[in-house]
């Protein structure tokens, strides 16, 4: 099924296939931090992403919440639609974690008290500037109206994240979501929705079940992600 390479990120992999227009998605076992600085290679993660990100993107179609996904190819392998990709990461909190409590001088744990959105300029080479929708509209990365349809879209998979996630006990912190235009324009979610790009806290004990175990040598990544999925129901 799996065609030329067209894309290899730290934690993924694009193959073109065998229908034009779609691609194939392949979760990579590789851990990374800090831009890269931080790297190991954790067996069976792909596995795991990739379980959680299709089980995501199938709750949020369910929710009326459009995206790539197509459907569950393999263990590793999601198949997506080909976007064009915007270039503007779209950050939503619902508790003070992370670049917010350096950047504010917050306290990590503050509930916020409504869900706060926020626009990063996606580079590697500039770390990810945190942007406001004037320089999107600038320099020609999304119009006015592009940014609120993503984060009127970040806001409803909050919705359905923080109560799926809720009824298993898991406090959704924040998380990261990108989004790019099908073929016909419209505006989608992409890239994936796992424990790397979110943050999920035990709502009993706050124990923390998402890349943070990595970053910060908490524990084990693998049996963090596994908690989240068999919580969640979903087979592996
Ligand atoms: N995040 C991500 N990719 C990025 C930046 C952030 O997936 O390039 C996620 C991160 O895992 C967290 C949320 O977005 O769930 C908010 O991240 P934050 O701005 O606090 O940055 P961090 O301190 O995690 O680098």
């Amino acid at each position: 099924m799996r065609g030329k390479l067209k894309y290899e990120g730290k934690g993924k992999r694009l193959y073109a296939c065998d229908v034009a227009g779609e691609l194939i998605q392949e979760f990579k076992d590789d851990a990374t931090a800090f831009d890269g600085i931080k790297h190991d290679v954790i067996a069976g993660k792909g596995r795991l992403n990739c379980a959680i990100s299709s089980f995501f993107f199938e709750k949020l179609h369910a929710a009326g919440i459009a995206s790539h996904y197509v459907r569950k190819e393999g263990p590793v392998e999601m198949r997506i639609r080909e976007l064009t990709m915007i270039p503007v990461e779209v950050v939503v909190r619902n508790v003070a974690a992370g670049s917010i409590c350096k950047r504010l001088g917050l306290e990590e744990g503050m509930a916020l008290k409504w869900p706060l959105t926020e626009l990063f300029y996606k580079s590697d080479a500039l770390h990810d500037p945190m942007i406001a929708v004037e320089h999107a509209e600038l320099f020609g990365w999304a119009t006015r109206q592009d940014i609120e349809q993503m984060r009127a879209m970040a806001l409803k998979v909050n919705e359905v994240m923080s109560g799926m996630l809720a009824d298993v006990g898991i406090r959704l912190i924040d998380y990261k979501l990108e989004f790019g235009r099908t073929a016909d324009g419209a505006i989608v979610l992409g890239d994936e929705i796992t424990p790397d790009g979110c943050r999920l806290w035990d709502a009993e004990t706050g124990r923390k079940l998402d890349k943070d175990v990595f970053r910060r040598d908490l524990g084990g990544l693998s049996e963090a992600y596994h908690e989240v999925a068999n919580r969640l129901g979903i087979e592996l």
